[in-house]
C-alpha cells in the first residue's frame, strides 16, 4: 500500500469522509472541493498513476470505473457529472496514488484549464 496521504487514508491513520468502501476500492469525498460534488475513488492496492498500470491492472481499472459511476448514482448525480484522472506533472497530479475525480452538482465547462 502506498505512503501517500491516499494510503494513510485507507489504512485510517488520517480521517476521511468515506463514502464507499469495498475489498478493492475506497471513495471518500476531496478536502478541497471544486464542485459540490467533489468524491475521490482510490484502488486500495499501491498503483502511483494511470501510466503505471500494467496488463495485470486491468479488472481493477474496470472496477474504479464502475465504483465512480455506482458512488454518482449513490449520492443523486442524477443530472451528469464528470470523471477525471490526472496523470503524472503536465495531467496536474499532486498524490502519487491513483484516484479518479467524480465531480458534479454543476454544469461543467469545456475544455478544462
Ligand atoms: P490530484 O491533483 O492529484 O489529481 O488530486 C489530488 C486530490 O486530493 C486533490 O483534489 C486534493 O484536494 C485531494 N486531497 C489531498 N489531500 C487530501 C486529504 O488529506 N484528504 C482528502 N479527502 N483529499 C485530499
Amino acid at each position: 500500500m502506498s505512503d501517500t496521504i491516499f494510503g494513510k487514508i485507507i489504512r485510517r491513520e488520517i480521517p476521511a469522509d468515506i463514502i464507499y468502501e469495498d475489498d478493492l476500492s475506497l471513495a471518500f469525498k476531496d478536502i478541497s472541493p471544486q464542485a459540490p460534488t467533489h468524491i475521490l475513488v482510490i484502488p486500495k492496492q499501491s498503483l502511483p498513476r494511470l501510466s503505471a498500470a500494467t496488463s495485470q491492472d486491468h479488472a481493477l481499472l474496470g472496477h474504479l470505473l464502475m465504483i465512480a459511476k455506482r458512488v454518482a448514482e449513490q449520492v443523486g448525480l442524477s443530472n451528469g457529472y464528470r470523471v477525471v484522472i490526472n496523470n503524472g506533472e503536465d495531467g496536474g497530479q499532486t498524490v502519487d496514488h491513483l484516484h479518479l475525480h467524480i465531480l458534479g452538482g454543476r454544469a461543467m465547462q469545456w475544455p478544462p484549464g
